[in-house]
């Protein structure tokens, strides 16, 4: 039975995750965290995630946490995946970043954690956005620089970053397929009087409204014609799904950092 800790387990991803660990043959939930303070911190982890109490109560002491389980996901915010993948590092126990938003100081914290605990990143943990991932890789690289690409993401109204990590993973994968650096090429925010566009940049747009769990859409326009690739999430289930699976697989591994790629064998 593989023991699985889960960090932030009173968020909208920590509740899912829950129900996704107890609900998997072969994983069994270990425990779970909160910040300090929080409301949930001493609740039953099955109550906060809306199922029969599992026995486990939500803690505050994620060295505790890191010390007890195989694996542990996390949903919760930069600086705080920065401070779990140090006890990742610490215990050797596998981690699982879900988080999005990181700088480049954050996502090089993680990469010097993985040098001693197995450590899966990845702004998207669903099957279908990590085949998109490739299929855009692959187009932009048959298309010419004549085809403009242009990203178009939606999501509910709570979300605090943009655009989306998974926007900026497909403009990665874009880039990637045309041999360019993203952060060379990409037109983030577009206002007012901006000039035309500029041949061979990767354009964003963000949206955010309701309780759209994730949709993107990446535009490859060029003279007369268009091609249109698109994902949408209609549930959180699959994002839960692709981290517990990507938790069973990196537990026992070497050190080192993963991505989705790497779990689904894409
Ligand atoms: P949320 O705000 O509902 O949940 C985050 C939880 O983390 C909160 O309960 C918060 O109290 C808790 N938290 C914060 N600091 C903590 C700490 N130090 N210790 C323990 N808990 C702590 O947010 P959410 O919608 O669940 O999203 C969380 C993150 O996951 C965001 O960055 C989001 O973009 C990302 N996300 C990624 C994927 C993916 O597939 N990779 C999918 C959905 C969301």
């Amino acid at each position: 039975m593989m023991r699985i800790g889960v960090v932030g387990c009173a968020g909208r991803m920590g509740q899912m995750l829950v129900r996704e660990i107890a609900a998997t043959a072969g994983a069994a939930v270990a425990g779970g965290t909160e910040r300090p303070g929080s409301p949930a911190v001493g609740r039953d982890l099955g109550t906060l995630a809306g199922l029969e109490p599992l026995g486990v109560a939500a803690g505050d002491d994620a060295g505790a946490l890191f010390r007890d389980c195989d694996a542990v996901i996390d949903f919760t915010s930069p600086v705080a995946s920065v401070a779990h993948a140090a006890l990742a590092a610490a215990h050797g126990t596998a981690l699982v970043v879900g988080t999005t938003g990181l700088d480049a100081g954050q996502t090089r914290a993680l990469e010097v954690a993985a040098a001693k605990a197995p450590i899966v990143h990845a702004p998207n943990m669903s099957l279908g956005v990590n085949l998109l991932l490739a299929l855009v890789e692959d187009v932009a690289r048959r298309l010419g620089d004549d085809w403009d690409i242009e990203i178009v993401e939606m999501h509910h109204r709570q979300k605090v970053d943009a655009p989306s990590g998974t926007a900026l993973g497909l403009g990665r994968a874009a880039a990637k397929g045309r041999g360019v650096e993203l952060g060379a090429v990409s037109d983030r925010v577009r206002d007012g009087h901006t000039g035309a566009r500029v041949p061979g940049h990767i354009g964003f747009a963000t949206l955010r409204g309701g309780d759209v769990v994730g949709d993107h859409t990446v535009i490859f326009a060029a003279e007369g014609e268009r091609v249109e690739l698109t994902h949408k999430a209609s549930t959180r289930g699959v994002f839960a799904r692709g981290a517990v699976r990507a938790a069973l697989w990196a537990a026992g591994r070497p050190p080192g950092l993963y991505g989705m790629k790497d779990v689904l064998g894409l």
